[in-house]
C-alpha cells in the first residue's frame, strides 16, 4: 500500500489530472453520418470558477498529440481510426524546411498588394528608388516565408519608411479570452462558410475553453506556451482569427475563421503559411495543422504544405506524408505501415484478405453502443488490457479532492478488470489510451461535480 507522501500530493497543482469520459460514438461533420465518429474522451478542465484540479500540462498534451490525440475546448480525445467512418491522421511539418508552393506564394503576395495599394507602391518607387541590381536580386531571391508574411503588416511597413499604405493591417497574438467582436466574427463565418447557426456558449466551449495547466507559461527558451488567439485586424476591424496552441516545440493549429467579406483572399492558405512562419520565427520546431482526412475533399489543401509527415496510427513513428502515402489511402482508408510490416513478418500470409481484416472493422456505427470500451471495440493504437495490468494497481487517482492509488479502492483486489463499468476497467482503459509511459505520471479523477 502506498503511503501518502509517495502519492506526490503536494504536486497535484502541477500534475496532469484527467477525468475519463470513456468511448463516444457521435455524428460526423466530415461525412454527415449520425453515428460512426468514434473516439475515447477525457475531460481536462471544468468551467467552474476556482476549479483548478483537472488539467493537462502542455508537455503531457504534446506527448498525446504524438499519439494521435487532439482537443476540442477542454475535452481531449483520441479517435478510433480503425473503427470510425472517417480516418483522422495526425500530420505535421518541420517549420524550417517548409517550402511555399506557387499558390501559397501567390496568395501571400496578392494580400500584400491589396494592403499596400497602388499609390503606396508608386510613391515608394518614386521616393525610395532601388538600383537595377537590387531589383534583380529581389526577383531572384528565394521566397522567405517569415519575411513575406510580415511584408503587409503595418509595424513592418512603418519600420521601413513613413509612407501610409492603403490599409492598416495588424496581427495581434492575444490570450484566448471571449470578446463580443470575436463572437460576431465566428457567427458570420459559421453562417456564410458552413451554413450553420452559432451560439455564444458553443463559441466559448469550443474556442475559449482550454485544458492547460498552467494556462500560460514561458519555456526555458523563452517561447510562449498556452492557448492563444491570433487576431487579424484591418483598419482596426477584426477580420480573421486563428486559435492556436503554443506547445513545447510546436505550434498546433486548432481552428481558423475569417469574415466572408474577405473570402477572395484565400485566407485558409494564408493562415497556415502565417502559422508556419510564427513557428519558424519563434523557434518551435514543428507545425501541427490538425487532422488530415483523406475521404474529405475539403482537407486536400493540407497536402500542399510540404515536406510534411504523417503519424503511424499503431506504433506512432512518423512517415513522409507524400503522394505515395496518400495513394495507398485511396484504396485502404486505414493504413498503418508498421502494422502491415508486422503482419508480413508474423504470418507469411500477406494476402489482401488478411490485411483487410485489420482495416475498418465497423462502419457507420453499426453494432456500437455507448457501453463500448476501447477493449471491447479493439481500438487501434492503444495498449492491450493485459499490458495495463502491471500498472493499474499503482495508478494515482483522485476521488473528490482526495488523492489515492487505485489499489486503495474498496474491493479492488476482487474487482474484475474485464468487466466494463467497473472502476478497474475504467482505469485500465485510461492507462491504455494514454500509453504505458505517460499513464504513471498522470492522476485519474474518478468523480467530478461534488
Ligand atoms: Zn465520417
Amino acid at each position: 500500500m502506498a503511503n501518502p507522501d509517495s502519492l506526490g500530493s503536494r504536486n497535484v497543482a502541477t500534475t496532469t489530472v484527467l477525468f475519463p469520459y470513456g468511448c463516444n460514438d457521435s455524428s460526423c461533420g466530415y461525412c454527415n453520418v449520425t453515428v460512426g465518429n468514434k473516439s475515447y474522451m477525457m475531460m481536462a478542465s471544468v468551467d467552474r470558477p476556482g476549479e483548478t484540479l483537472l488539467g493537462i500540462t502542455p508537455d503531457d498534451y504534446k506527448t498525446l498529440l504524438d499519439r494521435g490525440w487532439r482537443r476540442s475546448g477542454n475535452i481531449i480525445y483520441k479517435p478510433d481510426m480503425r473503427g470510425s467512418c472517417c480516418q483522422e491522421y495526425t500530420i505535421r511539418l518541420k517549420s524550417s524546411t517548409f517550402k511555399a508552393n506557387s499558390k501559397q506564394r501567390k496568395a501571400t503576395n496578392a494580400w500584400s498588394n491589396f494592403v499596400l495599394g497602388v499609390d503606396y507602391k508608386r510613391d515608394q518607387a518614386q521616393k525610395y528608388p532601388i538600383t537595377r541590381e537590387e531589383k534583380k536580386r529581389k526577383r531572384l531571391a528565394p521566397f522567405n516565408v517569415v519575411e513575406k508574411i510580415h511584408e503587409s503588416e503595418y509595424a513592418t511597413l512603418k519600420s521601413k519608411n513613413p509612407l501610409e499604405p492603403a490599409h492598416k493591417f495588424e496581427i495581434v497574438l492575444e490570450e484566448n479570452n471571449f470578446t463580443e467582436e470575436k463572437y460576431k466574427l465566428f457567427e458570420q463565418y459559421q453562417k456564410a462558410v458552413h451554413n450553420d447557426e452559432a451560439s455564444e456558449s458553443g463559441f466559448k466551449r469550443f474556442l475559449c475553453a482550454n485544458p492547460f495547466k498552467p494556462r500560460y507559461s514561458v519555456d526555458n527558451k523563452g517561447r510562449k506556451i498556452g492557448p492563444y488567439h491570433q487576431c487579424y485586424y484591418l483598419d482596426g476591424r477584426l477580420i480573421a482569427m486563428a486559435v492556436l496552441d503554443l506547445l513545447p516545440d510546436c505550434v498546433s493549429g486548432v481552428y481558423f475563421m475569417y469574415h466572408p467579406d474577405f473570402s477572395q483572399w484565400s485566407f485558409g492558405k494564408l493562415s497556415a503559411v502565417r502559422e508556419i512562419a510564427l513557428a519558424e520565427e519563434a523557434g518551435y520546431e514543428y507545425y501541427y495543422m490538425g487532422y488530415y482526412i483523406h475521404s474529405c475533399p475539403k482537407m486536400r489543401y493540407k497536402c500542399e504544405y510540404q515536406p510534411a509527415e504523417v503519424l503511424d496510427p499503431e506504433c506512432y513513428d512518423w512517415h513522409p506524408f507524400d503522394d505515395s502515402f496518400r495513394k495507398i489511402l485511396d484504396s485502404k482508408p486505414y493504413y498503418s505501415p508498421s502494422l502491415e510490416r508486422r503482419l508480413i513478418n508474423e504470418g507469411s500470409d500477406t494476402s489482401a484478405a488478411l490485411l483487410k481484416s485489420y482495416h475498418i472493422n465497423t462502419r457507420q456505427g453499426i453494432n456500437s453502443t455507448y457501453d463500448d470500451t476501447i477493449f471491447t471495440t479493439d481500438m487501434s493504437g492503444v495498449a492491450k488490457l493485459e499490458d495495463t495490468k502491471p500498472i493499474i494497481d499503482g495508478t494515482r487517482i483522485l476521488v473528490g479532492r482526495k488523492l489515492a492509488v487505485a489499489e486503495m479502492i474498496a474491493g479492488w483486489e476482487d474487482m474484475p478488470v474485464e468487466t466494463p463499468g467497473s472502476a478497474k476497467h475504467k482505469i485500465a482503459e485510461a492507462v491504455a489510451a494514454l500509453g504505458l509511459e505517460l499513464a504513471p505520471k498522470v492522476i485519474i479523477c474518478l468523480a467530478i461535480g461534488q
